[in-house]
């Protein structure tokens, strides 16, 4: 595999790119599949930096696929997009072959789904807007607390902490269960926040175990194809882009405070020394780079106990 990061996905003009996001790009393969690739661009603070992390798009996709397969083994009945972790034929025959080897690792390919316009939140401890929201109001997406909570700790119970889902470049925005119920349906709502919190847990108790807190996740579900009413889980799952990943080494240590973030803290810590927090097209320096691309390995290698190769 190449060792320069791929910041920009070309399969000249073979398929409809329909989506491009701050890492993946997605593209029809007909009107029922799409192919989903991983690029190795990395964004903080809600920008992309000019250059990426070598081959941080195939780990993201093996570790996607990895918990796909977990999941799939522990909730027999849960139902996902994905129809192959392997490129179709149709593509492998007509990109080149240099196109097709930078392809494979970093694709999945799925169903196609009408997906319902929520950001399917779990928090098991409190950061981030839910700890903002705390400090003003003692309620985390309009649901109250109980007061003396730091910042960092874990909650009682994990939350279902659901967000609208923004058109591309608008930022999503917090609500209330109540209002996802409104925005979806209470059959769909309720599907959704139970699955969303079954596999939460599932989830947080593997990362745990091999020593990293899931601190919160983000799923996406769509409309079963066969008008069942089911959901189905989508998108990419568990993976530090839709997920914070703490170090469970040093977590009581730091309530109170932000935690280090598993993957990005080195990259975040940099921008902001340097004063380049938020600013766009930056060139990452190599340091940077294999720093923040050794965390993505480690990540990977915790949790699903293999080697990166
Ligand atoms: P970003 O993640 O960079 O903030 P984004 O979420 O808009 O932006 P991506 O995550 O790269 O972009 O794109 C994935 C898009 O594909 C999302 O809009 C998601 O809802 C959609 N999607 C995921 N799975 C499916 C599926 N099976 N069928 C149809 N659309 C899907
Ligand atoms: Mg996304």
């Amino acid at each position: 595999m190449s060792t320069e990061a791929l910041v920009s996905i070309d399969l000249q003009g073979k398929l409809k790119r329909i989506a491009s996001g701050k890492v993946r790009d997605v593209f029809e393969i007909d009107d029922e599949t799409l192919l989903f690739v991983a690029s190795d661009r990395i964004s903080a603070y809600d920008v992309i930096m000019k250059n990426g992390i070598p081959q941080k798009g195939a780990l993201l996709t093996a570790m996607s696929a990895n918990w796909f397969t977990y999941l799939s083994t522990h909730l027999p009945s849960l139902r996902t997009h994905i129809i192959s972790f392997a490129l179709p034929a149709s593509l492998t025959t007509s990109l080149p072959q240099e196109t097709v080897a930078q392809l494979a690792p970093r694709s999945m390919l799925v169903r196609r789904h009408t997906i319902y316009p929520l950001e399917s939140i779990v928090r098991g401890y409190i950061t981030g807007s839910a700890w903002a929201e705390y400090t003003k109001s003692q309620t985390v997406h309009g649901i109250p607390l109980p007061a003396g909570l730091r910042e960092g700790d874990k909650f009682p119970e994990p939350l279902w902490t659901p967000s609208t889902k923004a058109e591309q470049g608008d930022k999503d925005e917090n609500i209330s269960p109540a209002r996802a119920v409104e925005i979806v349906g209470q059959a769909a709502a309720y599907k959704i926040r139970d699955l969303s919190l079954t596999i939460y847990k599932l989830a947080a108790e593997r990362a745990l175990a091999a020593g990293i807190v899931l601190a919160d996740t983000k799923f996406e579900f769509g409309a079963a194809e066969d008008g069942s009413g089911e959901v189905v889980l989508v998108d990419e799952v568990l993976t530090p882009d839709s997920s914070r990943f703490w170090p469970r080494e040093g977590w009581e240590a730091n309530l109170g405070k932000a935690q280090p973030s598993f993957d990005k803290q080195f990259l975040r810590d940099w921008l902001v020394g340097e004063g380049l927090k938020g600013r766009e097209g930056v060139e990452v320096p190599q340091e940077v780079v294999s720093r923040t691309a050794e965390k993505y390995r480690q990540a990977y290698e915790m949790i699903t106990g293999e080697k990166w190769v």
